[in-house]
């Protein structure tokens, strides 16, 4: 590393960006990263003065890290934004209940309002209870379906006009991947646009009229961990105790191997991404609401409906895959406690 700091020239530089190389003192690293997402903002329109956002918070780095700059920039160039704290509580003890202790934390540290929902309070199951029933095959299925939903209900329950999340250039860069491998190339655009949900009948999958928004695309995710050890952020670092050995943990493997040699790889696969344009031909189904909970769906139920029926029916695997293909969805559903009234 360089004596003194590529940017300033004076300061002792303290590290050497993941990015781009280049050896940053830690006010300059701090300028860079911020004035970068600020860019990312502005240059995508991501919100308009007066917008409430919900900051989708785990209490991880990246939802942290984004909470903390979000504050900081909205103050710094005066966005005119109202922003939200919203947790969704999956029920996944020893894991979400200790992150949600440092999201209470964070919401006295920046003095932004949380709201927590809870899987259990919105579909009658935690997660703990899916896995029982379902073993530790698909429960990232049900997680991410009830996931979705449970940020839009939240969000609009505290009348937000906008989600924003922590997905990093990493997140989306292997998100990327693992669709051209399944060859899954009409769900590239819901993982390379930075505004998603916006009145864009084009995305396949049951969706929300919520804008959501990813100010981290372009973040490389060594730099965010860097962003929060050097400001000091109080985040939670602990895995899911029900993450597995998925395809993603491949592609994520594969992607972080293929950057050792070639760091610009990350922002190369979004790039790719962007512009592998969706044929002409590809004919997406039109969205509708699902008959069941009135959830956005292009579908008659929607996914969350059919996975509940599963599993109140004792058929966990309603829903995944192409059981869900062949499923007769007209037969009622019994909601175990009568929970998913809205
Ligand atoms: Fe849910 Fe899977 Fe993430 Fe755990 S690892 S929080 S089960 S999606
Ligand atoms: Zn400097």
């Amino acid at each position: 590393m360089s004596i003194t700091c590529s940017r300033c020239q004076t300061q002792r530089p303290v590290l050497k960006r993941p990015k781009n190389g280049s050896a940053l003192c830690k006010s300059c690293f701090f300028h860079c990263f911020e004035t970068e997402v600020h860019e990312t903002i502005t240059s995508g329109q991501l919100f308009k003065r007066g917008d409430r956002v919900a900051i989708g918070a785990s209490g991880g780095k990246d939802s942290t890290v984004l909470a903390y700059v979000m504050k900081l920039l909205n103050e710094r160039y005066d966005y005119g934004l109202d922003l939200q704290l919203l947790s969704i509580d999956e029920g996944i003890a020893g894991y979400r209940d200790d992150s949600l202790e440092t999201v209470k934390r964070n919401q006295s540290q920046y003095g932004l309002p949380l709201k927590i929902l809870s899987y259990d309070e919105l579909y009658g199951w935690t997660m703990d209870a899916v896995v029982r029933e379902t073993g530790l095959r698909n429960n990232c299925t049900f997680c991410g379906v009830f996931r979705r939903q449970a940020l839009d209900r939240g969000a609009a329950a505290i009348q937000c006009d906008v989600i924003a999340t922590g997905h990093n250039a990493d997140d989306i860069a292997e998100t990327i991947l693992m669709n051209i491998l399944r060859g899954d190339i009409a769900r590239l655009k819901r993982a390379t646009n930075i505004v998603t949900n916006c009145g864009d009948d084009s995305e396949p999958s049951d969706e929300s009229t919520i804008a959501r928004v990813k100010p981290f695309k372009y973040c490389y995710e060594k730099e965010i961990v860097l962003y929060a050890y050097f400001q000091k952020l109080d985040y939670f670092s602990t895995e899911c105790i029900y993450a597995p050995n998925s395809y993603r943990g491949f592609a994520r493997t594969f992607l972080k191997d293929l950057e050792s040699v070639r760091p610009s790889v990350i922002l190369d696969i979004i790039h790719s991404g962007e512009v592998m344009a969706l044929k002409e031909s590809v004919r997406l189904p039109p969205r509708g609401t699902c008959t069941r909970c009135g959830f956005i769906s292009s579908q008659s139920v929607c996914k969350a409906c059919v996975m509940l029926q599963g599993l109140n029916n004792g058929l966990p695997r309603l829903g995944i895959g192409k059981s869900s293909k062949v499923l007769d969805i007209r037969r009622p559903v019994v909601h175990k406690s009568n929970k998913l009234q809205f």
